[in-house]
């Protein structure tokens, strides 16, 4: 162990990824088409799967087999997540970086990177450009370096939070960024946030060593890996995991965050709440091997192999991935996107149109307006959400309840994206965004039962409507 991992460890720290066992579980090929469809029918009844189920899955080439897996994390997203996506923004506090990762413009070793980190003043006026876009949810993103103190994410949070305009507050900050100790992690969850990041980028040890230098903190695998354990322990209850596809196989990475989602389960009694799985894109500064890069038709199949295995683990895809196929992956069980995404530092009041490569950590493949995507999302029958409300309220961690409790999306998770929807047509949305979604709104109540939720529901789109009334939630 080296010293860092002495000082601050998870009591129960374990490197839990066995890189001979998964690689062993990905040499099985063409499996049983019996088998294939067992635990596909495993998923279907909303059960987790195991990581050899999940390599039996990713080992299933046959495109019968793949077309029956796209099928059933269609059928899964319907079932568990209905028709709502939640979206967010990205927001890009500093990128003083004390490490070299080698896939990232950030990385110290580019003197080219123009260094710089938002203050207050800035950090409030990025906040304002995005709240007068309709933005509800944010992720505030840091690189590594000592200034960016748990200290320091925490009072980026409270300007966050305390930054109004008009009508536009932000109810929910999430973080990505560096792993914290537990005395961090303390600090950030006492500042209010949501969910707490942390990507693995690989699991696999060696390709982990190649890509993070051993004199960097980040080269530390086992402390990185154990970082939302500490949050956990720390009495954070709400973490994301990910891998950046695109550094070893994709395959032994799907394994990879089905073992670490499979472990905070079993050692916390709660998975993590999202899975990202960004993949790598050009950046400034930066050239890699080609060999491991996904595919988009590989891309699918990790999205819907992923649905299947963690049913009840939120999808995150961001716009590193082009319109077309975030549209296309949004079918098989992506949970939540980011709309009208800028990640130059201060690019949300300083630039327009193209991307500055040489001010952001990588290029962007969707420059859509947050207004486009939600037309998008409403041309295909889904119904954007801004919905904080279980945060809010406390429902988080152990204590969520989205998919424990029958009946529960149905009577807070729909009314909620119903009422957020309504507070964005009326303050932000185009036109025509607003004549699409008032036109889903009214074909979602009707679907609605006569009820005292129903007649609730109504009072409440009224009066955000026509009395300006905002931030009613179930
Ligand atoms: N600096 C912190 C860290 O490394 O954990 C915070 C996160 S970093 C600013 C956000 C994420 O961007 C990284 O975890 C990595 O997965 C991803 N990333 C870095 N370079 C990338 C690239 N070239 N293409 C796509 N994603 C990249
Ligand atoms: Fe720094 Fe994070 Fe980029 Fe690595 S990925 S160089 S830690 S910003």
């Amino acid at each position: 162990m080296s010293d860092l991992e002495m000082m601050t460890l998870s009591r129960a720290a374990a490197d839990f990824i066995d890189d001979d066992y998964l690689a062993g579980l990905l040499e099985e090929s063409c499996p049983e088409k019996s088998r294939v469809r067992e635990i596909i029918a495993k998923s279907l009844a909303k059960k987790a799967l195991g990581v050899e189920e999940t390599a039996v899955l990713l080992a299933a080439a046959d495109p019968e087999l793949v077309e029956e897996i796209f099928d059933a994390a269609r059928t899964l997203k319907d079932n568990i997540y209905g028709r709502r996506v939640v979206l967010f923004a990205p927001l890009y506090i500093g990128n003083e970086c004390v490490n070299d990762c080698l896939y990232c413009a950030f990385k110290r070793s580019n003197k080219k990177a123009l260094r710089r980190t938002l203050s207050r003043e800035e950090l409030a006026a990025q906040v304002e450009a995005l709240e007068q876009n309709g933005h509800k949810r944010l992720i505030l993103v840091f690189g590594e370096h000592p200034r960016y103190s748990a200290d320091f994410i925490a009072s980026c949070v409270r300007t966050v939070y305390s930054t109004q305009s008009g009508r536009g507050e932000i109810r929910r900050v999430n973080i990505n960024a560096a792993p914290l100790d537990h005395q961090g992690y303390r600090r950030v969850k006492e500042a209010g946030i949501g969910t707490y990041q942390i990507f693995q980028e690989t699991y696999h040890h060696e390709a982990y060593a190649r890509f993070h230098p051993q004199n960097t903190s980040k080269g530390d695998y086992l402390y990185r890996l154990d970082g939302l354990s500490r949050a956990l322990e720390a009495g954070l209850d709400d973490v994301g995991i990910g891998a950046l596809f695109g550094l070893h196989d994709w395959r032994f990475e799907v394994l990879g965050l089905v073992s670490h989602a499979l472990y905070l389960e079993k050692h916390f009694g709660v998975g993590p709440h999202t899975i990202s799985f960004p993949r790598l894109r050009p950046a400034a500064g930066v050239s890699f091997d080609s060999r491991c890069l996904v595919k988009d038709f590989d891309f699918k199949r990790l999205v819907a192999i992923l649905r299947l295995a963690v049913p009840y683990t939120g999808l995150i895809c961001t716009a590193r991935e082009k319109p077309h196929l975030r549209r296309e992956i949004l079918g098989f069980g992506v949970s939540q996107i980011d709309g009208g995404s800028r990640i130059e530092l201060g690019g949300y009041t300083e630039l327009e149109g193209e991307q500055l490569m040489e001010r952001e950590q990588f290029s962007l493949g969707d420059l859509r307006s947050l207004d486009q995507v939600i037309g998008e999302l409403l041309a295909d029958n889904y119904i954007p959400s801004f919905c904080t409300a279980c945060y809010r309220l406390g429902r988080t961690g152990e204590h969520f309840m989205e998919f424990a409790i029958p009946g529960f999306i149905k009577q807070f998770c729909t009314p909620n994206a119903l009422a957020t929807l309504m507070e964005y047509l009326v303050d932000y949305a185009s036109p025509e965004t607003r004549e699409a979604g008032e036109k889903l709104i009214a074909s979602e109540i009707d679907r609605i039962p006569e009820s005292k939720l129903k007649t609730e529901l109504l009072d409440r789109l009224v009066r955000i409507r026509n009395k300006g009334e905002r931030d009613l939630y179930f």
